[in-house]
Formats: structure tokens, C-alpha cells, sequence
């Protein structure tokens, strides 16, 4: 039998209900975070629906690419439930009727003044070569098997129960054969650019990342106006890999500049936040497409009333006069939608709210109102400080819930690159 440590493993979400809308497979996550502390990478996870050909077939396919494979569900007694049935099949293995956790869950049920119904038994079939793991909170063990090649492990589906047995497992065997590397990670955060902007800026940066020791692994995640870049380095020195990471983040943020807006895992809200407090300057919005959604966002942050004084939603014209102090002409002049009117809205809610710092947002969120001339996605957001006044002239590209969440990461951005000293109006590429 192998005692190599485990390095990958795989995690099969087993019942047809975590397919449906509604029913979210929660237990995959815990796993994963569980594993990757001991140092264990998920390099796979899949939902399984109750059918013993499907799932054989994925016990099959996990066991040959990672080390280690967890399922969890399809342990309850009733004839969907297939886990037993299905990684007996895939190992090519015979089951038999265990008389030990049988007395266990004939018991569970007399403690309770109950007879054990007939189906329950199946409950108490193990597969050949395995250990039980004890279940504290239900009536399935769960079963642990070593091959030559690894090991797979058969968890409840129930949270409740699965947790505390995952916990054992992390303490018993998992901990003994974990090796000693572990998965390090830094980031750093990117605003008002593309994913692909991102990336041809890194790409000369991979050569020197993957031929490193240790090596480093990278991904780019685009979220709303916001990009993420990820680093990864496996190592047993903790200190050779934060070394490794420190010094590809300073590359990273380098070469792409200040459209970096964290390397300490911030939020743009937390940024721009941070950055109005230490000026003690205060935001004031007058929102229109947007409909509250900075204000939401800026608000989100802990003690954000030091640098929020508030604003207005603004989404009718009328409004816009009457609350944003917009002159009615000039949206006549140049449509609500314009860069002279989310230049007065920024400067109406900066007046208005006597704070240092005033943002306007207007535009076309769509499915509808969109022109030739404004299609749909075209916003403008506009900054007015006691030094500058800039707009930013967007088209983003997406539903209404993309555009709006867009236009309140360049608002908050412009705040960012204003309180900075950059031109918040550079147009996101
Ligand atoms: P099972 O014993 O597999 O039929 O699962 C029983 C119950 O556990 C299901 O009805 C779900 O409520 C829950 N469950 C099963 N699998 C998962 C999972 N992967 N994540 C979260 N809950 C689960
Ligand atoms: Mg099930």
C-alpha cells in the first residue's frame, strides 16, 4: 500500500437535487478549504445525480487523476441513495453486511423506542477493505478505503453530520498523510481595465513565475469592473514561498500600474474609503441609473460614516433640477444622459451636501432606451473635487445588473484615482 502523501484530490457532490436550482452543494466548499490547509489541492469537483451508472463512471475518473477522492452524499438508507453501491462497482469490489455498525444503528433507532426499519440495513454494507468512520450525528458510517493509488472516502450528504467527520479525518489520517508542501496565495485587485488588458500585461512576467522555486501558478478572475489576479506557490518553507509571491506582486503591480488598486486583498470600497478619510474629505451622489447602488456600495464599509455625508437618486429629469441642482436647460441642451449632466449632477450633489468630494452618474442600463448615438451601456460618471472636475465616457457591455454594477466600480474607482492624483476620466480599456 502507498504512504505517499496525498498532493490532489477531487470531490464528488453526490444527489440529482444538487443539480436543480435551489439546493446548493455547500459541503464541496468546506472540503476544499479543509483540504487546502492540509496542503491537499482540489484539482476537481463534481455534482452527481442519484444514477449508479454516472456516478460509477465519475468514481472512476476521479480515482485515476487525484490522489485522494471525497464523496459525499448518497449514504441514507433509501434506494437513491447509490454511493456504496456505486464506488463498490467502480473499485471493482464486493460489499458485505458489517454486524457492528448494523448493532450501532439498531441501537440509534431503540434509544429512541423505535424498531429499525428493514431498509436501514443497507446502511450497514461495507465495502471490502474498508474502515468506518464513525458518524456521531446519523446513522450512515462513513467509509474510508485505501488503494494503491491513493484513497477515496464516503462522507454523508447532511452538513451536520459530514462536518464533524471530515474533522476526524482532517485530525486522523488526512493530517498523517498530508506532506508537508502547502498552497500559498497573494493577489492583487485591478480596476477600469479588461481581463485581456490584464493579462497581456502579465504575460511577460510567466516565464520567470513558473521557472522560480518555488514556481508560481496565476489566474485572472474579471468580476464587474474589477479584476482579480490570483498567485499561487507550493512549498514546505512558508518563508520561500511568501518570498517568491512578495516579489511577483511587485512585479505584477509594476507593470500594470495604477489601475492596481489593492495587493492586500481590499475592496474598492474599502480603497476609496481609506483614501477620503485619510484626506478627511467627505462624498456626497447624485445617482440616476444607478439607483442608490454607490451609495450602498460606499456605505458597505464599516465606519464609512467618517467619509459618507449621502445624496440623492435622482432618476427623473424633474429631480435631477429640483434635488441635483441640473439646469433644466441643460438636459434639454444635451439629454439626461450626458457628460455636461453628470458633470452638474456631481457638482449639485458636492454643493448641495457641502462635502469635499461629489459624484454624479447618469446613463442607459437598458434593456431599453438605448440610441446610435447612446446605446445601451453608455454611462457617464463624473468626480468634482475641490481641485478637478472629471467625466468618464463608458460603454460597458452586459445586462442591466452588469451596467449598473460597472458604473458603481468606476465611481468608486474615480474617487480612488482622483484622492490619488491620477485623471479619474482615463477611459477603462
Ligand atoms: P443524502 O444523504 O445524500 O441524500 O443527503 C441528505 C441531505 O443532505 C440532502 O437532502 C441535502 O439537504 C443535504 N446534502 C446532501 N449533499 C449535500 C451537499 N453536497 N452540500 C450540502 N448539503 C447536502
Ligand atoms: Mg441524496
Amino acid at each position: 500500500m502507498s504512504v505517499a502523501p496525498f498532493a490532489s484530490a477531487e470531490i464528488i457532490a453526490v444527489g440529482s437535487e444538487l443539480l436543480a436550482l435551489g439546493r446548493v452543494d455547500t459541503n464541496s466548499g468546506v472540503i476544499t478549504a479543509r483540504l487546502a490547509a492540509l496542503g491537499i489541492d482540489v484539482v476537481a469537483r463534481s455534482a452527481v445525480g442519484d444514477q449508479v451508472a454516472h456516478l460509477e463512471m465519475a468514481v472512476r475518473t476521479a480515482v485515476r487523476r487525484a490522489d485522494l477522492v471525497v464523496l459525499t452524499g448518497g449514504l441514507g438508507p433509501t434506494d437513491d441513495d447509490l454511493t456504496r453501491q456505486a464506488v463498490a462497482a467502480a473499485l471493482g469490489r464486493r460489499m458485505y453486511e458489517d454486524p457492528e455498525p448494523l448493532a450501532r444503528i439498531a441501537a440509534r433507532f431503540a434509544n429512541r423506542g423505535l424498531p429499525m426499519p428493514e431498509i436501514n440495513r443497507r446502511q450497514a454494507m461495507v465495502i471490502d477493505g474498508a474502515v468506518l468512520i464513525d458518524n456521531p450525528h446519523g446513522t450512515a458510517p462513513g467509509q474510508w478505503i485505501d488503494l494503491e493509488t491513493g484513497a477515496v472516502a464516503m462522507l454523508p450528504g447532511p452538513p451536520r453530520e459530514m462536518s464533524p467527520m471530515l474533522d476526524a479525518l482532517v485530525s486522523g489520517v488526512l493530517g498523517a498523510r498530508a506532506g508537508a508542501a502547502r498552497t500559498f496565495t497573494r493577489g492583487l485587485k485591478v480596476a477600469g481595465r479588461s481581463e485581456s488588458h490584464v493579462e497581456t500585461v502579465l504575460q511577460p512576467l510567466y516565464p520567470a513565475w513558473r521557472s522560480g522555486t518555488p514556481s508560481i501558478d496565476a489566474t485572472i478572475l474579471a468580476a464587474l469592473g474589477r479584476i482579480e489576479v490570483h498567485l499561487f506557490a507550493r512549498s514546505a518553507s512558508a518563508r520561500a514561498a511568501e518570498q517568491v509571491l512578495e516579489a511577483a506582486i511587485a512585479a505584477a503591480a509594476a507593470a500594470l500600474g495604477p489601475c492596481v488598486y489593492t495587493t492586500a486583498n481590499e475592496t474598492l470600497e474599502q480603497v476609496a474609503g481609506g483614501l477620503l478619510r485619510v484626506n478627511g474629505w467627505r462624498v456626497a451622489v447624485a445617482e440616476s441609473c444607478t439607483g442608490g447602488l454607490l451609495g450602498a456600495s460606499l456605505t458597505e464599509v464599516p465606519g464609512s460614516s467618517a467619509w459618507v455625508e449621502g445624496g440623492v437618486i435622482v432618476y427623473s429629469n424633474g429631480l435631477k433640477t429640483a434635488l441635483a441642482d441640473v439646469p433644466a436647460a441643460l438636459i434639454v441642451a444635451h439629454g439626461a444622459v450626458s457628460d455636461a449632466v453628470a458633470r452638474a449632477m456631481a457638482a449639485g450633489a458636492r454643493g448641495r451636501c457641502a462635502t469635499e468630494v461629489g459624484i454624479g452618474i447618469t446613463g442607459v442600463a437598458g434593456p431599453d432606451g438605448g440610441t446610435d448615438d447612446k446605446p445601451v451601456g453608455t454611462v457617464f460618471v463624473a468626480v468634482h473635487t475641490p481641485h478637478m472636475a472629471a467625466c468618464r465616457h463608458a460603454r460597458f457591455v452586459g445586462d442591466r445588473t452588469v451596467v449598473r454594477q460597472q458604473s458603481v466600480s468606476a465611481a468608486l474607482d474615480m474617487i480612488r484615482l482622483a484622492l490619488l492624483g491620477h485623471d479619474p476620466a482615463e477611459p477603462a480599456r
